[in-house]
């Protein structure tokens, strides 16, 4: 038995199916879980010294690659000091004012430690502060695992939601509203309903949860003015792209001013460290300002914060993100030609240093046709990848993920895998 099979086989034992996450455990895609000892810049080993070019990069996070050395400096400076106080440091004051800087419509921030207890916290902000329940969101588009979020469309627009998970209750998810990504016409349909009903609008402005979908600019827009007409809070969940598709995130590409905004993965380059933060007005519903209870024993911890203030510094050196998405950006047209060469029907996106690639000839703009892709070519695809030392999310339907580190050699042995993993297909 090969000594990943022996971990994951030792981990159910005191797992729940071996993993602390459930993408981890590799369901979609079949096979035996990569357990991981180490990593360095763009690479990863697994428990057998197997070395793998990483595109998941810690699901976003990692988008100065691993172990950047200033990163591992400025954790290293902080750890000697202390882990945690549960009292305030003026790190966090430079964290505060390198987000709002960065991200202008974030006026005041409060941290947290997931990008699950940002979007739950910003959702319980927009409710006190509006006084209202109902709120909608997109299929497709993830939030974390809050019990509001956890919630598919009912059988018809003005259905209640339905749990898509055990152990939310009825109760809770007939306030969530879900409606279909990128659909301006439904949107406006629902707002014409329950307007006034409304306490926030929350989407991925670029989602990277269905695999990577751009919304289009007509629907953003849209959200802002419904929003503005029947004062919704309208919630960029920029967990995933903040930092990422751009430094100003999603908001800055679109150029649209959303009341909310919830960022993670990046501003703790790796480390449990979140943030929601918007308008200055809504904000001051939090406690100890307010009425909207919100609280964490580690939130703003120390040496997250380290992490993230580095990171974020970094990312600013002029040119990153042109390089970032040019890099991105050869890679998904060197897959594509490698695909069509092999006439595998096959398509990709990117957007900053985040991708897509689909199994079909189009690139999707919803749910409902990323569903459509070929799971099965992308599962083969996935291991042939995987054989040839280069490791893909393990769905077909997660994202993925290129650093500072990603330089031409390696991307260029990417695309060469690729050419091998995709004649295989084709035979
Ligand atoms: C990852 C993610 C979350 C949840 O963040 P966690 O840190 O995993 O709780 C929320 N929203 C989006 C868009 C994400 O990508």
């Amino acid at each position: 038995m090969s000594k990943n099979q022996a971990l994951f086989e030792r981990a159910q034992r005191t797992i729940p199916g071996g993993v602390n996450s459930p993408v981890r455990a590799f369901r979609s895609v079949g096979g035996t879980p990569r357990f991981i000892e180490r990593a360095q810049g763009a690479y990863f080993w697994d428990a057998e010294g197997k070395r793998y070019i990483d595109y998941i990069g810690s699901w976003g996070p990692m988008i100065l690659g691993h172990v950047h050395p200033e990163v591992l400096d400025a954790v290293q400076r902080v750890l000697a000091n202390g882990f945690s106080f549960g009292a305030p440091t003026e790190a966090e004051i430079e964290i505060a004012e390198e987000i709002c800087k960065l991200v202008p419509s974030i006026e005041q921030v409060r941290m947290v430690s997931s990008g699950t207890e940002a979007t739950m916290s910003a959702l319980r902000l927009a409710r006190g502060f509006t006084d209202r329940s109902r709120i909608i969101k997109f299929e497709g588009c993830y939030h974390g695992h809050a019990d509001s979020l956890l919630v598919k469309a009912g059988s018809g627009l003005l259905t209640f939601g339905n749990p898509t998970s055990a152990g939310v209750p009825a109760d809770i998810a007939k306030h969530t509203t879900v409606l279909e990504y990128n659909n301006v016409e439904q949107l406006n349909e629902a707002f014409k309903a329950f307007g006034p009903e409304i306490a926030s609008v929350i989407v991925e402005p670029v989602a990277g949860n269905m695999n990577l979908v751009r919304a289009t600019p007509e629907f953003l827009d849209a959200l802002r003015e419904r929003c503005n007409e029947y004062g919704a809070v309208l919630i960029f969940d920029e967990v995933m792209c903040g930092f990422r598709v751009a430094l100003g995130g999603a908001q800055q590409v679109y150029g649209i001013k959303p009341d909310l905004t919830c960022l993670g993965k990046v501003i703790g380059g790796g480390m449990p460290a979140a943030a929601f933060g918007g308008r200055r007005d809504i904000m001051a519903h939090l406690a100890p300002l307010g009425g909207v209870y919100q609280a964490g024993t580690l939130s703003g911890n120390p040496i997250a914060v380290a992490a993230g203030l580095k990171t974020l510094k970094l990312i600013q050196r002029p040119g990153f993100y042109d390089d970032l998405a040019k890099q991105t950006r050869k890679l998904v047209d060197g897959l594509t030609r490698a695909a069509r060469d092999a006439k595998v029907p096959f398509s990709a996106d990117s957007i900053g240093g985040m991708f897509g690639l689909y199994f079909m000839d189009q690139v999707p703009g919803s749910f409902a046709q990323i569903q459509q892709g070929d799971t099965k070519r992308f599962n083969a695809f996935f291991h042939a990848m995987l054989d040839a030392g280069v490791y893909f999310a393990p769905s077909a339907f997660e994202a993925g993920f290129v650093s500072s580190a990603h330089d031409d050699a390696i991307v260029d042995a990417t695309i060469d895998a690729a050419r091998g993993a995709f004649a295989s297909l084709a035979a």
